[in-house]
């Protein structure tokens, strides 16, 4: 048997950490809460430092990996019709790319589909804006990260001038609709909107244009779009006002702390995974027949 919640071992002196239900309610976004308002370098339902953040999250990937195997497993072996979806969408320098690289990277790459969404190519383009998202949906039984995703629909459209407002504004409930009908088809969607401050994405901007082995990441688009701070905040309370849904809620996790967002997505997913109360499926043999006749087969083969 496996580490379960309770079972987990305890972390260092005086540390506390909120159960991922918890965490979940905390970072839940209601229509209406004020985006901006958000502190960025706060670490809600955690009270340690950074270093048992790294601790309490090596703890959690155990069980983590636990539920994605059972998931897997439930789907690929049993009936399950399952599977979660994480959306990170977020600023530039905001951390999405370290999430799927430290979190996702915890997990079995078996069960795991991870996406990221760029200017849509020629052929995107040419297809309702949803037919590159219906392509990239996580199988039953896996994990699927997009890293941007049907969002920017929205926010680059808007934020660029892509299309008139006509265009985008209709896209609200177009994925309101759309993320209803994966919920009912059984993908569960775990929505998290990374916020740092603007002085947390001055230094990492500044960091990767100081270091030649983070030139890769840096987008000379990048700075022309922190100068529309405010104007991107709205387009983001925007969002969230309209498509934190009860099936499909936004969670806002503050990122100023790359260890404080990277435990708190963990969080977010096994909370989703443990609402599937998943257990082993049962295989369709007699476990003390079959071990009766590996008995007998090991006994041919020493005879
Ligand atoms: P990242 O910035 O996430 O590391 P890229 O450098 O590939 O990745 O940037 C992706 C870019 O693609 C972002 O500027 C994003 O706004 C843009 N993008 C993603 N989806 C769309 C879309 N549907 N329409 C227009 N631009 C998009």
């Amino acid at each position: 048997m496996k580490l379960e919640p309770a079972e987990q071992p305890p972390l260092a002196d005086n540390v506390e950490q909120a159960s991922p239900a918890e965490v979940a309610e905390l970072l839940r976004f209601s229509p209406g809460d004020d985006f901006s308002a958000i502190d960025t370098s706060a670490t809600p339902g955690f009270s340690g430092d950074k270093a048992a953040g790294k601790e309490a999250q090596a703890i959690d990937h155990e069980l983590l990996s636990d539920l994605q195997e059972r998931l897997y497993a439930n789907a690929n072996a049993g009936d399950l019709r399952k599977a979660v979806l994480l959306v990170l969408q977020g600023r530039d320098t905001a951390g999405k790319g370290g999430v799927v690289k430290h979190v996702v990277g915890a997990l079995s790459p078996h069960g795991m589909q991870v996406a990221a969404f760029g200017v849509p190519t020629e052929e995107e383009a040419s297809h309702h804006f949803l037919w590159r998202i219906y392509r990239a949906l996580p199988k039953f039984g896996n994990i699927g990260v997009f890293d941007r995703s049907h969002y920017e629909d929205i926010l680059a459209v808007r934020m660029h001038k892509l299309r008139p407002p006509s265009v985008w504004l209709e896209r609200y409930d177009t994925i309101n609709g759309f993320e209803d009908s994966l919920t009912d088809s059984g993908i569960h969607i775990v929505k998290c909107m990374l916020t740092v401050s603007q002085e947390e994405q001055a230094d990492r901007l500044e960091n990767r244009l100081r270091r030649v082995d983070k030139h890769w990441k840096y987008n000379s688009g990048d700075v022309a779009d922190r100068a529309r701070w405010s104007e991107y905040t709205q387009a983001y309370q925007d969002v969230l006002d309209r498509t934190s849904t009860d099936d499909a809620p936004w969670y806002v996790i503050p990122a100023d702390r790359k260890w404080y967002s990277r435990w708190a997505i963990v969080r977010l997913l096994i909370n989703e995974l443990q609402k599937l109360d998943l257990d082993w499926p049962l295989g369709d043999f007699d476990p003390e027949e079959e071990l009766r006749d590996l008995k007998e087969t090991n006994k041919q083969f020493t005879d």
